[in-house]
């Protein structure tokens, strides 16, 4: 019931943010760093790559991160960055205001962002704008936007909507993706590719057909969620696509972004290939791609990969054997699975594993290529905080594997909506030491 009760929180958030003021005034951030802070680093060359790794996130709780060869930047409760030192693994809120309570949008950490990402010195972010100017609401739309890394200048980079509030699929998320130099983005259900910086006009239609405007701003929520990835000069992207029985299927998409070419190259396999799962034939839990191979994990089964070429699918490893259902996140080395497990027949199972999975005390360890490695038990945790409930893996960054504790209690019903109270907290487990260090709660 708990989480169940979290997403329609969640929910009912971002359809309040949506309709009434994109990403206005929202309530006080109250997280705080475990133990004392230090300042983010000063701006530093990057790669304008794609950070595969950043883009696993097992749980809504924590989508938004990147990082620097110093850092990790997350966003916390929708709405604040918080920069961790990968050394230290100490947080602190990018803003360096002294007289600021970090509380509103005139905050320098109020990113309020989907998708967050580094490149070249700088932070890009997704940002839905309505502001009031000479007592008009002015309604920017969505637009791109970069800051320093230590949080100060915010500036508008370019557009990417057509017009303001005019995608009419507007409630799948949105969640943009940076690779060499280009923006990739949906709108309307097409997805585009813009060169950083450029007008929207000259953004170039990749894939997909224009929805046409409705009053429900919906689309097909089954369809347009567009999850975006890239590897090499490769960006990939994975819809949902209706089969002719009625049914939806995973499908992978291809864009070479020399050949300018796209191309469907793999979709979730049939139980007679992989057996079946938690959501057998429909989506799979996880997946990664790297040098033309998909890695997935299916919950309620196994881990496998598809050669993109050949069409070859194997399994990497049984870990059904470890855990029949779980959480994964992947980066070039690892594969981390977790052993929660989905809350059965509570309503959220509907909305898809794992925003629905409570427990979750072991990791097992793997190669991306699925050789077992080893066991991290998190149960220190659960002995520290009996209001524990689920541990969800965020991402992995080197030898460290980041992942969220659920320690929230729901309070009373207020209004007929019970109001979430306690404790989210961002912990890492070390692989070589076992260490886990708790880095922020909110
Ligand atoms: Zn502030």
């Amino acid at each position: 019931m708990k989480q169940r009760k979290r997403v329609f929180a969640a929910l009912l958030a971002a359809a309040l943010a949506f309709t009434l003021a994109g990403c206005g005034q929202e309530p006080a951030a109250n997280a705080s760093p475990t133990g004392s802070g230090t300042n983010p680093p000063a701006a530093q060359a990057g790669e304008e790559i794609f950070q595969k790794n950043m883009h696993q996130s097992a749980t809504m709780d924590l989508k938004v991160c990147c990082e620097t060869e110093d850092g990790i930047y997350v966003e916390t409760e929708g709405a604040f960055i918080y920069f961790i030192s990968k050394e230290t693994k100490k947080a602190t809120i990018l803003c360096g205001k002294p007289e600021c309570r970090h509380e509103d949008n005139t905050c320098n950490a109020w990113f309020c962002c989907q998708s967050l990402w580094y490149s070249n010195g700088k932070l890009y972010y997704r940002n839905a704008d309505k502001v009031i100017e000479n007592g008009q609401v002015v309604d920017d739309g969505d637009r791109l936007y970069s800051a320093n890394l230590d949080g100060t200048d915010h500036t508008a980079v370019q557009r990417l909507e057509f017009t303001p509030s005019g995608d009419t699929n507007a409630f799948v998320t949105k969640r943009p993706i940076f690779h060499k130099g280009v923006t990739y983005f949906p709108c309307s259900g097409v997805l585009y590719a813009l060169p950083l910086g450029e007008d929207i006009e000259k953004a170039e239609k990749i894939w997909g057909e224009e929805i046409p405007p409705d009053d429900s701003h919906m689309g097909n929520l089954n369809r347009l969620d567009y999850d975006l990835f890239a590897d090499g000069d490769t960006v990939y992207f994975m819809v949902n696509l209706p089969q002719s029985d009625g049914t939806y299927k995973d499908t992978l998409y291809a864009y070479d972004t020399v050949s300018k070419e796209v191309s469907q190259v793999w979709e979730v396999p049939n139980a007679d290939t992989v057996g079946t799962w938690e959501t057998t034939g429909v989506s799979v839990s996880q997946w990664y791609v790297l040098d033309g191979v998909i890695y997935f994990y299916l919950s309620g089964g196994d881990y496998w990969k598809t050669d993109l070429k050949t069409g070859e699918t194997v399994k990497l490893a049984d870990t059904h054997e470890k855990t029949q259902y779980g959480s994964a996140v992947c980066s070039d080395t690892y594969m981390a699975l977790l052993n929660d497990h989905p809350q059965g027949s509570d309503a959220i199972a509907s909305f898809g594993s794992p925003w629905g999975n409570t427990g979750g005390d072991t990791i097992y360890l793997y190669s991306l290529t699925g050789e077992f490695i080893k066991e991290l038990s998190l149960q220190p945790l659960y002995d520290k905080y009996d209001t524990l409930s689920h541990c969800a893996p965020t991402f992995l960054s080197g030898d460290d594997i980041y992942f969220l504790a659920d320690c929230t209690v729901w309070g009373a019903y207020v209004g007929g909506m019970s109001h979430p109270e306690g404790d989210m907290v961002l912990c890492c487990i070390n692989i070589e030491s076992g260490e886990i260090t708790e880095i922020l709660t909110w």
